[in-house]
């Protein structure tokens, strides 16, 4: 491995600090997080090495196998930003991940049971495709509410705000609205945090207000080809 996974990390520290200070925000309300999906252990290290603490998965099975690769790191710890089939909530309990896509009850109600089972609350946020794009998981913009009400009546999960990943725009100006429109449905429910933005769209993304960030290319480089 020879790309300077260091000088990107503080290549993509600039960026935000940056925009920060274009529309007077303070970087440390910004938390990055390095989405290493497809990327080897030894990038992962050298990331944790250069200072970060917050990875972001999208498989469970990849998941599984790296947080328990890498358990001699202390301090690290893992956001599950995949699809996450009810079945597979099992195989991302050793990674104690949060679950940034909880998009249905049903989903929502299986993570809070198994978490009661193992005395612990699980930290979410709700996935919301603000887009409306066929391909795209989340629930709809007008679900939000009633999936606010109910995943807060959960007793083992901690519901802390909203995730999206907005459509791939030609003008990256225009993904503004989606990342405004999931600011505005935040704050409607007191949600404090709102996970949006990725390397293409991270300057609009913190502009509106994005608390998480999550970035896999501009840290890592290109994603190999996935084989599953
Ligand atoms: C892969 C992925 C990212 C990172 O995207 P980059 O463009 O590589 O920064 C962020 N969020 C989700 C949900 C992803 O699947």
């Amino acid at each position: 491995m020879n790309r300077d996974i260091a000088g990107a990390i503080e290549c993509v520290r600039e960026r935000i600090a940056h925009a920060c200070e274009g529309v007077g925000r303070d970087p440390e309300s910004v938390q990055l997080i390095a989405v290493s999906k497809g990327h080897a252990e030894e990038a992962i290290r050298a990331a944790y090495h250069a200072g970060m603490r917050v990875f972001g998965e999208n498989y469970a099975q990849e998941l599984a196998a790296k947080a328990s690769a890498l358990s001699d790191l202390p301090d690290i710890t893992w956001r599950f930003i995949g699809h996450l089939q009810r079945n597979k909530i099992k195989l991302i309990e050793g990674a104690r991940a949060t679950v940034d896509t909880v998009d249905s009850v049903r989903l929502a109600r299986a993570i809070s049971a198994r978490a009661a089972t193992r005395a612990i609350d699980v930290e979410a946020l709700l996935q919301v495709n603000v887009g409306g794009e066929a391909q795209k998981s989340g629930c709809a913009p007008e679900e939000v509410p009633r999936l606010v009400e109910a995943v807060r009546l959960l007793p083992n999960v901690d519901l802390r705000g909203l995730m999206t990943v907005v459509p791939h725009l030609e003008d990256v100006d225009a993904t503004r609205p989606f990342f405004k429109a999931l600011r505005e449905l935040a704050a409607a429910h007191g949600l404090a945090e709102l996970s949006m933005g990725m390397t293409y769209d991270l300057e609009q993304a913190v502009e509106e207000g994005a608390t998480m960030l999550r970035i896999g290319t501009a840290i890592f480089g290109p994603r190999p080809p996935v084989e599953r």
